[in-house]
């Protein structure tokens, strides 16, 4: 063990506590990293990489980065999903004896982040406890220390906690140290894998210290009120949450002020390949806004608002009589058009309360944020007043909560600048009239300066010195100075100060009393006006729980005014919602590809399904002709109608989902290192087993990651499934390419065969994006392989191909000649079956293969060899 220095060793003893984090060791102007920390460091924000004891044996890497302007480099590394401890000197180094005292006084972390300028403002940033609770539930506890949004629920098993962290999308997940099993251990794991870890201790989570916590945190004597009595789970998770807070905030929680206990129950349930799949959030291929879902609907003005409509897409409601509520108030809104630009109008003034009020909780509100606040309440009652003619319930009930708070606003009228400077230090806070004392010192300081600056004038008259000049330094205050030709004239009373080469520097006993009365007033204005601040800033504090009101209250108000405003210029309907099982929808229209389409005016199409005869709809078409587009058209429709929203149609009728699966095909998560085949089953196996009645699935071309036959069987065993099975009978449109499955209508009363019109003309098809009854003749594959831009040779030769595999015949050397089944095997019995008895070598045959290896071509070479076993 090489010998430390104290300093070193100080460092390891600290940086052992925290040897999850990033350890910013504060050395007087720097932060400096160490070892891996260094490293680590160095490389995500791009700053040289030295070393202490360089050339020796035991080379300690280093790098740092400045004190004063770290912030920038602190959010880089949360950013990318580190914690940082902050190591801060907390004694005088001058009163030190040996080393300096060193604390860590933070813990930055990718949950708990304050400084709310590096965080986006439309999105809210969600710190996740889990633990386990009763019977298979999970606890789950969130919260945005950002806004002092904190929520507890309990979900079913590991797989409602998969739900919980999809639609929450958290940054950062607490967990108890250990005490799984390997099972859960590992399917944990996978759940967390790529996000922030911070492991608690078991004792963090144990539910008796976290109710204790819990009530004298929120000073109640019980739990009940927040309505998480008899959920364990919750409440250990809620624990392990505040139990992190602590540990990492020193001061100002404040803003987190009650608990509320929420029901995933209450809400449409959206697994997470769905919401991928749907893009409501985030496009598939590059995760941004603008393409997905939320980029069309948000037209809200407010940070809030764009918060609060992440959480509606994401929450879809179960409650018919919730849905009608929002729906009746934005159809309101639809209706007045003049309201609405108004009340848009006076929203986009408004700053981001919910933040601006955890910023002042946690005192790290500067005088500007004040008045941002200020600013904000004061655009209230106008908002208020163009409320006064909505009749809608819900937007009456919002008017209600939103108060305008006169006494917060005038009082920081009257205590703060209209433009304060951002720093508290200076001076310049505090309005005259505020503050008698801080009046009376400011104008003892601009007497006093008044007087100084007199003096010259009156000095040069005295002394008949034309060119002396009072000046000021740091050093020796203000002075007097004369320069060396006019020395003689200098009278008794000057004491002399300072000799530079061509001026000496004088004071008297006047300047210096005047100095000192300004210098005094200065410094104890600048500490009075600290201190007024910061008693107008508790003030504001003080009224908190009331500033969070309005502002919950505004979020709802933008999301239906931007909600309204969409539906205005869209012209989308509102939908008719009820418990029954109809989904109707006359001439609906796909959100996103509606508004993005601009070289193709975009082809309403019409959608029935209930439970009745329309239960599985198959749909037929070529590639590109609008299948998926369709599909997720009429998924997107329900999903609107049951966050309360208009939908893109000209009539529609839904009966309330209660969970929307998707199964799509194309992209597919290589990421997770499985085969697109292992990943389609894995997804449609969840389906199976959850889908209700009351489900809603998309299914688009499932069975294709694999050989056909496998493919066209698998398929056909699902649909039949998803229409045999009562209790997962649901709501089912199936895009397929298997010309077979439209079979099933034959035998199944509730499938109906649809498929997207095309036109076909010269040898080329025209796509009409028309869905229309029955199933697709053909599915035109080469036609579209063309428009791909396959060289003319290749489509020429397929069709050639083609042809023969049709008929059977044989055209060439190695040519597959394979006579398409010609449905044969589905018409007759649903099981397919592809040998007879004493098929043997057959068999023997196909069990060497393995399927989900094969590729095309190997595929059909091998049918080729299967048929000439025949
Ligand atoms: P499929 O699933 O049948 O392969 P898609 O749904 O992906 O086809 O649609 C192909 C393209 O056609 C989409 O990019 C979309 O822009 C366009 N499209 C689909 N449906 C419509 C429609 N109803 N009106 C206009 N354009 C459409």
């Amino acid at each position: 063990m090489p010998q430390q220095t104290p300093m070193m060793r100080q460092y390891l003893q600290i940086k052992s506590e925290y040897p999850d984090a990033i350890l910013f060791f504060r050395l007087g102007d720097f932060y400096e990293m160490f070892n891996e920390d260094a490293v680590k460091a160095s490389r995500i924000l791009d700053i040289t990489l030295t070393s202490r004891n360089k050339g020796a044996a035991e080379e300690v890497p280093l790098c740092g980065i400045p004190y004063h302007s770290c912030q920038p480099y602190l959010n880089k590394l949360v950013a990318s999903g580190h914690k940082v401890a902050i190591c801060e000197q907390v004694e005088d180094p001058k009163a030190a004896k040996g080393i300096v005292r060193r604390e860590v006084v933070r813990v930055v972390s990718p949950g708990l982040v304050v400084d709310t300028d590096s965080l986006t403002p439309k999105e809210n940033n969600y710190l996740l406890a889990l633990a386990p609770g009763e019977k298979e539930q999970w606890g789950v506890a969130v919260l945005d220390i950002t806004t002092g949004e904190f929520r507890v629920t309990e979900v079913a098993g590991l797989a409602g906690v998969r739900g919980e962290l999809a639609s929450l999308q958290a940054r950062e997940v607490i967990l108890q140290e250990d005490g799984w099993g390997d099972e859960v251990a590992r399917e944990l794991a996978d759940l967390f894998a790529g996000r922030a870890l911070t492991r608690l201790p078991e004792w963090a989570f144990a539910v008796d210290r976290a109710t204790i916590e819990l009530q004298e945190f929120f000073a109640v004597s019980s739990l009940e009120g927040f309505g998480c009595r008899g959920l364990p789970g919750a409440i250990a998770a809620a624990g392990a949450v505040l139990h992190l807070l602590k540990e990492t905030q020193k001061e100002g929680l404040t803003h987190i002020r009650s608990l509320s206990t929420y029901q995933s129950s209450e809400y449409m349930v959206l697994d997470e390949a769905t919401r991928r799949n749907l893009e409501l959030t985030a496009t598939l291929h590059d995760g941004s806004r603008k393409g997905a879902l939320i980029g069309v609907l948000d037209r809200t003005m407010t940070a809030m608002g764009g918060r609060r409509l992440k959480q509606w897409i994401s929450h879809p409601l179960l409650d018919v009589a919730r849905i009608q509520s929002r729906q009746q108030a934005i159809a309101e809104l639809v209706e007045r058009s003049l309201e609405r630009n108004d009340l848009r109008v006076a929203l986009d003034g408004i700053y981001d309360l919910e933040r601006l009020n955890a910023k002042i909780s946690m005192a790290t509100a500067n005088a500007k944020d004040l008045v941002a606040l200020k600013l904000s309440l004061q655009r209230l009652p106008e908002l208020v007043d163009r409320m006064a003619s909505l009749e809608a319930e819900f937007s009456r009930e919002l008017a209600g909560r939103i108060d305008p708070l006169p006494d917060l606003c005038e009082l920081i009228e009257t205590a703060i600048a209209d433009e304060p400077p951002f720093v508290l230090r200076e001076g310049g806070l505090i309005k005259t009239g505020f503050n008698a004392e801080l009046d009376e010192l400011r104008a003892i300081a601009r007497e006093g300066k008044g007087w100084i600056a007199g003096l010259e004038q009156r000095e040069r008259e005295r002394t008949g010195i034309g060119n002396l000049k009072i000046r000021f330094n740091k050093v020796f205050g203000y002075f007097i100075e004369v320069t060396k030709s006019h020395l003689d004239r200098v009278p008794e009373d000057y004491q002399r100060k300072q000799t530079l080469t061509n001026a000496e520097r004088f004071i008297t006993p006047d300047l210096k009393d005047y100095e000192s009365k300004v210098l005094g007033a200065e410094e104890k204005l600048i500490d009075l006006e600290y201190q007024l601040f910061q008693q107008v800033r508790q003030q504001v504090v003080a009224e908190g729980p009331r500033v969070q009101e309005v502002a919950d209250a505004l979020a709802a108000l933008d999301v239906i005014c931007g909600l309204a405003d969409l539906a205005h210029e869209r012209n989308y309907v509102c939908p008719q919602v009820d418990d029954g099982d109809q989904l109707k929808i006359v001439d609906g229209r796909h959100p996103v590809v509606e508004a993005m389409n601009l070289g193709e005016r975009f082809v309403p199409n019409d959608t029935l399904l209930d439970n009745r005869k329309n239960q599985l709809l198959i749909i037929t078409g070529p590639n590109m002709a609008g299948k998926s587009t369709f599909m997720r058209q009429v998924a997107l429709i329900t999903l609107l109608a049951q966050i309360g929203s208009l939908v893109p149609a000209r009539e529609a009728h839904v009966g309330v989902v209660d969970r929307i699966f998707t199964r799509v095909g194309a992209s597919d998560n290589l990421a997770r290192g499985q085969s697109t085949f292992m990943v389609e089953m894995t997804e449609t196996a969840n389906i199976l087993h959850h889908a209700t009645p009351r489900s809603l699935i998309v299914l688009d071309e499932i069975g294709r990651g694999t050989s056909t036959f496998d493919g066209v069987s698998i398929a056909w065993a699902v649909a039949e499934y998803l229409h045999d099975h009562p209790s997962v009978a649901a709501k089912t449109l199936f895009a397929t390419h298997y010309h077979e499955l439209t079979d099933l209508a034959l035998t199944r009363e509730r499938v109906q065969n649809y498929n997207v019109a095309v036109k076909e003309w010269n040898d080329q098809i025209v796509f009409l994006r028309r869905i229309v009854k029955g199933g697709a003749s053909h599915s035109y594959g080469i036609q579209v392989a063309r428009l791909a831009g396959l060289p003319r040779p290749v489509i020429d030769r397929a069709k050639e191909v083609l042809k023969n595999l049709e008929t059977g015949e044989f055209v060439g050397e190695g040519q597959p000649r394979l006579a398409r089944e010609k449905r044969a095997p589905v018409e007759q019995t649903p099981q397919l079956s592809l040998f007879g008895a004493g098929d043997d070598q057959l068999r023997r045959a196909l069990e060497e293969v393995d399927v989900s290896v094969l590729t095309p071509l190997e595929a059909l070479n091998l049918l080729d060899r299967l048929k000439r076993m025949l």
